[in-house]
């Protein structure tokens, strides 16, 4: 699957490495990095690394990329971070809350008692989504299920 880049995308920006993340994973197919505004810690966006507007535009190959990958991530939160739940979402349209035109699956660690949310309040402070993002980088690499993943760093 090749990389379809769209100038003015935030998510193809990033894919292009012109834009700066804190990464997590990647291949050849999928990135998934901390999400900028976390509705809590741990907040991770995967993204096709090709642009498709959103589930309506993409593929059942890429979202299959997207969930194949979404299951280690998944653990490797759990991992990290101890929730009590992992809400998963995903936006298509305004309508659907999106606001970024990238497709994205958003994988939020949830606590007894937080509130449902899909948007963080504030921009969170960089170094702390550095840490999370290393200390998520060493679950994926060290899980039961670990996925081959291109060695991402900030
Ligand atoms: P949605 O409302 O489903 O389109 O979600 C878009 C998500 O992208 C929001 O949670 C934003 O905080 C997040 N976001 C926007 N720009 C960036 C960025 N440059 N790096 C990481 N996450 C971003
Ligand atoms: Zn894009």
């Amino acid at each position: 699957m090749s990389a379809s880049t769209q100038p003015d995308c935030i998510f193809c920006r990033i894919v292009a490495g012109e834009a700066h993340s804190h990464p997590v994973h990647e291949d050849d197919d999928v990135l998934a990095f901390m999400d900028i505004q976390p509705v809590e810690p741990g907040h991770t966006l995967i993204i096709p690394k090709h642009h498709y507007e959103n589930l309506l535009e993409s593929t059942p190959e890429a979202m299959a990329a997207v969930a194949r990958v979404s299951v280690p991530l998944a653990r490797a939160l759990r991992e990290v971070f101890s929730p009590d739940g992992i809400f998963v979402a995903q936006t298509n349209g305004v309508a659907a809350g999106q606001t970024v035109f990238h497709y994205h699956l958003h994988l939020i660690p949830r606590w007894h008692g937080s509130r449902v949310q899909l948007h963080g309040r504030r921009l969170a402070d960089p170094e702390e989504l550095a840490a999370h993002a290393v200390r998520i980088r060493a679950a994926l690499r060290g899980g039961e299920d670990a996925i081959e993943t291109e060695s991402v760093q900030d």
